[in-house]
């Protein structure tokens, strides 16, 4: 076929949130009668899921301090929960638990779920969730955990399984996409709205785009001129801080421990709910008994076999470069600077057998193979969800987005309506200026 010169919409990037937004645009534009699925291109430099989406632990949740995120992930999980085999759901629930110094913000995250009908239950007291924990893992045996949030809904999806299941009922919409082509630029007209995207292969005429770069956003919010810098205010005094950086990025450090999955099993034998793992108890090697840890850490673990093993990570970490100088290609472990070493196989080894006997003594079976990558974050660490340009929606996930399938269908309401949903008010860029932000947790993950 030949290569495109003019489409309606274009959309850049074949990860989690383009093809969402492909495939939700689709079926809105044809309930509207205002077109369908043949009237949008996806792009994408390498290939479906080469990004951030293709190495993505795939977890699934709503346990977020933030009001705004929750009500973004339960709506989500809902989208999740709609085609459950194309997107190679596994719907077993999540699990965050905590220490004393968590406890309280659990708690209320616990209230706010009741409060939007988000099943889940709240277990409070160190021998109570010692019990409980025991109920569904007979070998559980952390210590120092006085909390546990149990969601029923969410889980996690075998990553690229479900993006291909995406990509399917995309095409089947009519929707086509280009692999190996790359973006590298916009024309403008004199309102400033984009009328064609550059690529190594040719513009394309368009009347709208939509970009979903993940770890690029950063180079693409160059390509559209937008400000390297934001002055944030503060809600509490007005006090503005001001000329901080646009883009951090953050290594996120995840890998598998080679065992059969099913050795993570439920006491009932069934598959488990995803294991989240926050603490302040001491951390020790389980090779040598050595102290790993004293401070805060935490851990998140599923059976997976897709992954083949029992995989997940542990706190990510800034890059500690500025945003200019970090390289985001080659990207993920492909990259010979961002993946995980012997530290974190290590310490997350350790870390499951502090929480779970049945782990003690499998770090020989740690997949030593390269794992992790890099995720590009915005100032306050949560998205940006935003018409940057008068015909541009922008979606940077700030790396929480996996899970965040139903974003993409609130892009195509708000395309198709002329409107941003309410839901993604919340993520404007204009909030850093005007100093509504998100309220901020003690938890150790920039992304809780
Ligand atoms: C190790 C790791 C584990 C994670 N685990 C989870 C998890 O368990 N749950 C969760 O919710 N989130 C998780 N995340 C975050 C999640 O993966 C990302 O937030 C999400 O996948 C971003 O999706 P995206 O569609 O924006 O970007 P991507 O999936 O990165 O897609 C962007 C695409 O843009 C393409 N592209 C880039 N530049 C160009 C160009 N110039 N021209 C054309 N195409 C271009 C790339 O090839 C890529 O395919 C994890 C992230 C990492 C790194």
């Amino acid at each position: 076929m030949a290569f495109p010169t003019h489409s309606p919409y274009v959309i850049v990037g074949a990860g989690i949130h383009g093809l969402s937004t492909a495939y939700h645009l689709a079926v809105q534009l044809k309930s509207q009668g205002k077109g369908d699925g043949r009237d949008i291109i996806v792009l994408d430099k390498s290939g479906i899921s080469a990004g951030a989406t293709g190495i993505a632990c795939g977890v699934i949740r709503n346990n977020y301090f933030q009001p705004a995120m929750r009500e973004l992930m339960a709506h989500s999980v809902s989208v999740w929960e709609s085609d459950p085999k194309a997107y190679s759901y596994h719907p077993v629930g999540y699990m965050q638990i905590s220490p004393e110094s968590m406890h309280a913000d659990v708690a209320s995250i616990y209230e706010q779920q009741q409060a939007i009908g988000y099943e889940s239950r709240f277990i409070e007291g160190e021998k109570e969730c010692t019990t409980y924990m025991q109920g569904i893992f007979h070998d559980w045996q952390a210590k120092g955990i006085t909390s546990v949030l149990h969601e029923m809904p969410g889980g996690y999806a075998n990553n690229t399984k479900a993006m291909y299941g995406l990509a399917g009922k995309a095409e089947k919409e009519g929707v086509r996409i280009i692999t190996g082509v790359t973006v590298t630029g916009f024309t403008s007209a004199s309102d400033g709205s984009i009328n064609a995207v550059q690529t190594n292969r040719g513009n394309i005429e368009t009347d709208f785009v939509v970009i979903g770069a993940g770890p690029w956003a950063k180079s693409f919010w160059e390509m559209l001129e937008l400000p390297k810098t934001v002055d944030i205010k503060n809600p509490a005094d007005g006090s503005i801080a001001t000329d901080i950086p646009m883009w951090v990025y953050w290594s996120l450090q995840e890998g598998t421990l080679g065992v059969d999955p099913k050795m993570q099993v439920t006491n009932d034998g069934d598959m488990p709910p995803v294991i989240h793992v926050d603490t302040d108890a001491p951390l020790y090697s389980d090779v040598d008994g050595s102290l790993i840890t004293d401070k805060m850490w935490g851990i998140y673990y599923k059976p997976d076999f897709h992954f083949g093993g029992v995989q997940g990570g542990a706190a990510p970490f800034i890059v500690d470069k500025p945003a200019d100088h970090v390289q985001v290609d080659p990207y993920g472990p492909a990259s010979p600077e961002f993946i995980v070493g012997p530290e974190f196989a290590h310490m997350w080894v350790s870390a499951l057998a502090h929480c779970q006997k049945r782990f003690s003594g499998t770090m020989p079976q740690y997949k030593d193979e390269p794992s992790g990558g890099i995720g590009c974050f915005t100032p306050d660490s949560f998205p940006v969800f935003d018409l940057m340009r008068k015909n541009c929606f922008f979606l940077a996930d700030s790396n929480h987005g996996y899970k965040m399938l139903g974003v993409g269908k609130l892009v195509a309401e708000s395309i198709c309506g002329n409107h941003k949903a309410s839901l993604l008010e919340p993520f404007s860029f204009s909030r850093f200026a005007n100093g509504e932000l998100h309220p901020v947790s003690n938890s150790p993950f920039p992304w809780s």
